[in-house]
């Protein structure tokens, strides 16, 4: 019933950004405040007992949902962000992209060896830009780290699943 309320208000966008792509469109979930109570809701069900302390969002439609998660947990949120926009001293991963590397970077005091994280973000494909968020996570040595999508695209073949250590818990609230 909430996943069809969700997949319900998914926009489909084809052909964005380049022709051949299906965009699964997020904001016309987080426009809709049923939407986005259905969101943090169940994902506050999932992981209220895991004892998550920073919940890490991707930016940056990561932030939106992870920062009122973090919230209801009562856990600290931390930004994933691109190149050049953290201020202070970082830490960085290099991954590779369709065209070309890209890299992500968390503040380097963010993040304690004492934290259990939850990585989130909107949506995985092939999985490369949450499998660098979770490398990145991973040079913090937090107690724990588990991730979170609110869509698994396993269409036309995509397993981004597959790039992951099989010991990873990952959870998708939509399979589509
Ligand atoms: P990937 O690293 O291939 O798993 O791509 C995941 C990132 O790209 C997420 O931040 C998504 O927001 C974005 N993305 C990739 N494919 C799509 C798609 N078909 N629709 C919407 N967002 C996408």
């Amino acid at each position: 019933m909430n996943n069809q309320t969700l997949l319900s208000h998914l926009r489909n966008v084809p052909d964005f950004p380049v022709p051949g792509i299906q965009f699964k469109d997020v904001s016309t979930l987080y426009k809709n405040p049923r939407c986005l109570r259905i969101m943090v809701n169940e994902l506050y069900e999932l992981y209220r007992n895991r004892g998550i302390t920073k919940v890490v969002g991707i930016e940056s439609r990561g932030f939106v949902v992870g920062a009122a998660l973090a919230y209801k947990l009562g856990a600290g949120f931390v930004m994933a962000r691109k190149p050049g926009k953290l201020p202070a001293e970082t830490l960085s991963q290099n991954y590779m992209k369709e065209y070309g590397k890209d890299t992500i970077e968390i503040h380097t005091d963010a993040i304690t060896d004492k934290d259990v994280v939850l990585l989130h973000d909107d949506l995985l494909a092939t999985g490369g830009s949450m499998l660098a968020a979770y490398k990145l996570v991973q040079q913090f040595k937090p107690k724990d780290v588990m991730v979170n999508f609110i869509i698994e695209l396993t269409i036309e073949g995509l397993n981004g699943r597959s790039v992951f250590p099989p010991e990873v818990d990952i959870t998708a609230l939509l399979k589509i």
